[in-house]
């Protein structure tokens, strides 16, 4: 036992503080599997959970990171050996459970899944639990039945994590994907990720009718309420939305209409606590149909000392893509 770096949530008078410190081993919470964490990212949840902005730190003190790649150091789980390479995403990790933003994290071994086939421990962050929910969203548009050739493609919150790496994977699965934006001067980053046009959010931000006109067959959406309730009102008859955020908000101001008169399925996505089977067959989904080149292009990285200055940053959507922590 010994200590290490971590970040740290703490509850104060005023709200919460983040501070980076030694964290002693021997506080870790219970677990069967010790990790030496080698690489983390910076996701919009860690963005609340680092700033406070919205309580989805249930327990203090908190190391924040929602998900991590690293290296087996001590295993009591039957599936893992000292030595094993493991991603985590989800489970409530750096919300209820001491995180990733520290260099060993103690977790249950029924949470990992091995570092999938073809993949470093840097390209599985680079994809983290942002990218991850983007192919549990195509795995739940093809669940659905929606093909193609019954018309194109939406993505929303395009340029952010979600957004690029759905960006990337309709565009491999033969989509016209059309990548709703609020930045102007992302327009080429997100063709060259694969959309064949470009959005501008605001056509979609501001409250609109019950049903529009008929333009897309397909929807991930990454933004929630208004803009949710417009993707819904323009999705053609018999399409389907996958729906995992919040980036505009919580709500959703909308009508039975589209799902009545059009017959437009809207789909949860839930990656926190997808079973292992689905887990294993996302991850070994993303290993074979996510563009390594695509996926570098999008993926800025951060040593863990520096990650706080993205909290914010993440939350006002003013990061492009997917972000990896260096732990080591
Ligand atoms: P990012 O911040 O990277 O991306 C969000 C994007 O949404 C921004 O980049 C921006 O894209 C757009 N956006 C931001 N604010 C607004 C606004 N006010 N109105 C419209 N668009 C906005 O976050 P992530 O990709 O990591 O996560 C996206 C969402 O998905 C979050 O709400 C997150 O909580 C949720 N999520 C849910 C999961 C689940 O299990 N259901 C798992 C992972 C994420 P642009 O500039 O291109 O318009």
């Amino acid at each position: 036992m010994g200590h290490f770096k971590a970040w740290v949530v703490e509850k104060t008078e005023t709200g919460q503080s983040l501070t980076f410190k030694d964290f002693d081993e021997a506080d870790l919470m219970d677990g069967d599997v010790t990790v030496r964490v080698t690489h983390s990212t910076v996701n919009y949840k860690d963005g609340l959970a680092m700033t406070g902005r919205s309580p989805v730190v249930r327990r203090f003190p908190m190391i924040p990171g929602i998900d991590f790649a690293g290296i087996v150091e001590h295993s009591d789980h039957g599936d893992y050996k000292p030595g094993d390479a493991v991603v985590l995403t989800g489970w409530g990790v750096g919300e209820s459970h001491l995180g990733a933003y520290a260099q060993r994290a103690r977790v249950k071994g029924d949470w990992l899944v091995p570092l999938p086939a073809g993949l470093s421990p840097a390209q599985a962050m680079a994809i983290g639990t942002a990218g991850y929910t983007a192919m549990l969203c195509l795995m739940a548009l093809d669940h659905q039945g929606v093909t193609p050739d019954q018309g194109p493609a939406l993505v929303t919150g395009a340029s952010g994590g979600v957004g690029s790496v759905a960006v990337a994977l309709m565009a491999r699965a033969g989509w016209h994907v059309i990548a709703s934006t609020g930045r102007d001067a992302e327009g080429e980053y997100l063709r060259g990720l694969g959309a064949s046009e470009v959005l501008d959010r605001a056509e979609l931000s501001k409250p609109g009718k019950p049903l529009a006109k008929e333009r897309w067959a397909a929807a991930i959406d990454a933004v929630g309420s208004t803009t949710l309730a417009n993707v819904l009102a323009s999705t053609k008859a018999d399409g389907a939305v996958a729906a995992c955020g919040l980036a505009q908000g919580m709500d959703l101001p909308t009508s039975v209409a589209p799902f009545i008169l059009r017959g437009v399925s809207l789909l949860g996505i839930n990656s926190v606590t997808t079973p292992q089977p689905k887990r294993r067959e996302a991850w070994a989904r993303l290993a074979r149909e996510l563009d390594h080149d695509k996926l570098a292009a999008m993926t800025q990285t951060v040593p863990l000392p520096g990650v706080d200055t993205l909290a914010e940053a993440i939350l006002e959507g003013r990061v492009r893509g997917r972000t990896v922590v260096e732990i080591a």
